[in-house]
This record gives structure tokens, sequence and C-alpha cells, in this order.
């Protein structure tokens, strides 16, 4: 509990913009509370980083990710929703009134009820060099990249679906694409597996990780596999790395107002948007380990507004 200056006083907000949060707003919006929204610094979240969209339902020509972001904002903008444009840092409780104060960039605000809808950020190894590697041959975002690295090999690090579904995309562009996986064995899903593994260019590279990065003239030409079995190392000529190793979510400027599994996902109360504190509610990616999908963000964003419109009604 702290006590602090305030800048305003809101019924709700909203803290992110992705599908959940703009669905959010949406329902808010439309039941009066005037959500107040804070769009974080990647504003639409991480489908602003994507191209075509061709499984959201009611789109059956496809739309792009940017579009569908801001189609959603202004919808929800339309209904009476606010935005502010700050990153939020740190989440907590008013000690004599039990209402929250959220720190943003810009200063603090108080709200009687919060849907936290803050995603989760595509997770990197922690080698040396990384954070300067990013664009430069470095990523985590096929359908945004892949374009970029057409007829020369490339490399996609991890086992889980993501994974293979990245490594079948960038076939369309790279000449070569190895498929990196720490085990011998994936954790994708049969079907998912199947194809890959059937995919002539897609060439598995069992049992390995990422020892090194190489440069020249500052963007990735190769990287040295470690065996994490014989412990061996080699070198392999890549120009770019997909890493497709997991995401973490963006939770942790909420404290300890909330439960987090070992990943650092939010966990809610049974099957509804609720967190261990009343009135904290979280929706999407940041308390989703399991699905993370845009229509699946969109439904908890609907379930955690109408979560928190029934808090705010028994408060009355
Ligand atoms: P994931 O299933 O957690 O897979 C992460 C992969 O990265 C695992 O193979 C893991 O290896 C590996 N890994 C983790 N840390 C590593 C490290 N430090 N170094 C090297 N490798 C590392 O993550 P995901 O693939 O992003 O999928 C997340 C969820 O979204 C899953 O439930 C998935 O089914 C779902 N998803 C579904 C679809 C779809 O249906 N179209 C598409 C994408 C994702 P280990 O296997 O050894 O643990």
């Amino acid at each position: 509990m702290v006590q602090c200056w305030v800048m305003s006083d809101e019924k709700l907000i909203i803290i992110g913009t992705g599908p959940a949060g703009y669905t959010a707003a949406i329902y808010a919006a439309r039941a009066g509370l005037s959500p107040l929204v804070f769009t974080g610094s990647q504003i639409g979240g991480q489908l602003t980083t994507t191209t075509e969209i061709e499984n959201f339902p009611g789109f059956p020509e496809g739309i792009m990710g940017p579009e569908l972001m801001f189609n959603m904002s202004q919808q929800a903008e339309k209904f009476g929703a606010r935005y502010a444009y700050e990153d939020v840092v740190s989440l907590a409780q008013e000690a004599c009134s039990g209402q929250f104060i959220v720190t943003t960039s810009g200063g603090a605000y108080k709200a009687q009820a919060v849907i936290i809808a803050t995603g989760a950020a595509a997770r990197y190894p922690g080698l040396e060099g990384e954070k300067e590697l990013i664009g430069h041959g470095l990523t985590a975002c096929a359908t945004c990249d892949g374009a970029f690295y057409r007829d020369v090999p490339v490399c996609v690090v991890g086992g889980g679906d993501s994974a293979c579904e990245e490594a079948s995309f960038l076939t369309r562009f790279a000449s070569k694409v190895y498929l990196i996986h720490r085990r011998d064995q994936l954790r994708a899903s049969v079907a998912m597996q199947e194809r890959v593994l059937k995919n002539p260019k897609i060439e598995p590279v069992w049992n390995s990780t990422i020892a090194a990065y190489h440069t020249t003239e500052g963007e990735l030409s190769s990287i040295t596999l470690r065996n994490t079995v014989s412990g061996e190392e080699s070198p392999l000529e890549v120009k770019c790395v997909f890493m497709a190793i997991g995401h973490t979510p963006n939770s942790s400027f909420a404290g300890n107002l909330v439960e987090r599994d070992a990943a650092g996902f939010i966990c809610t109360v049974g099957t509804g948007t609720a967190t261990k504190t009343p009135g904290l509610f979280a929706a999407g990616d940041v308390a989703d380990p399991t699905y993370r999908q845009a229509i699946s963000a969109a439904g908890a964003g609907c379930r955690a507004a109408l979560d928190a419109e029934r808090y705010l009604l028994s408060m009355e």
C-alpha cells in the first residue's frame, strides 16, 4: 500500500492496447465507464508488427495487423474510451481507500478498478551483443522480418509451435531454414511437427543451442552452435536468427498485487479474469500461457470488462 499525489480520479483504467486492451475498452466504454487506456510505447501491441492476419473471424480475405488494431482503437474511442500515450511503470493500492494508483511515465492516476492487458514480450537467451543485434539479423518475428532474408540461409531457435510456424513461413523466402532445438524432440503439436519435418527446405539441428553470434559490419553473418550433449562447438552460416523460445509476460509493474506462475503469467481466479486483488483484472497474453491468439485475447478483454463492470456496480 502507498500514499501518493494523483493526477486524475478514474472509474476504470485499462493498461495495454493489444486485442485484449482494446476489446476491454470497447465493452467498458459502451457500458458508460469512459475508461482511461494507457497505450504503452508499442501502441496496438504485438499485432502491429505482423502483416496479414487470416484467422481473425469476420475477415474472409484477411486483414493487416496494424489495420485491425487501428480499427479496434477507433471503435473504442467512438464509445468514449480515452487514450493516454504513456508507459505504466508501477501499480499499487492506496492505503486509505484501497483504490489503485497507476504510476506512468507522465504522472500518477487513481482508479477504482484496473484491467491489465499488457501482453508478453519475446524471450531471448541473453547472449553477448544480443541487444545491439536485434533488427540486424536477430529478431523474434518471422512475419515482420522474413521477407528481408531472401535466398540466404536463416535459422529458427526453439521446438514449440511458434518455432515450427516461423520455420514453415520462412521457407517462402530463405534458401534454407535451420531449426535449432536444444533437445532431439519437438514440443510442437504433431500436425505442426509433420509439416516441418517433411519440408525439404527445413533442416533440424537437434541437441543444439547458440553459443555466440558473429557479425560483419554490424549485421549477423554466422553463429557458433553448441551441442547440448557433447558440448562440441561448430560454426553455422546464417544471415538471420529468428528466436522462438517463448514469451515473458509484461507483468512485473504490478508488484505483489497479482499472483504469477513460474513463467510470470498472471494467475486469475477460476475461469474469470479477476486477480487475487479485488478490482484488479487481467486479460490477454499477460495471463495466458496457452492460447496466445488475437481472438482469445479479444475474448478475454471482453470478459475482463464485464467482470470490472460488475465489480464497480457492487461497490456502489
Ligand atoms: P513454447 O511451447 O513454450 O516453446 C518454446 C520452445 O523454446 C521449447 O521448445 C523450448 O525447449 C525452447 N526453449 C525455451 N527456452 C529456451 C532457451 N533458453 N534456449 C533454447 N531453447 C529454449 O512456446 P511457443 O512455441 O511460443 O508456444 C506457446 C504457446 O502458444 C503454446 O501453447 C503453443 O501451442 C501456442 N501456439 C500455438 C500456435 C498455433 O496453434 N498455430 C502457434 C504458436 C504458438 P523445450 O522443448 O526443451 O522446453
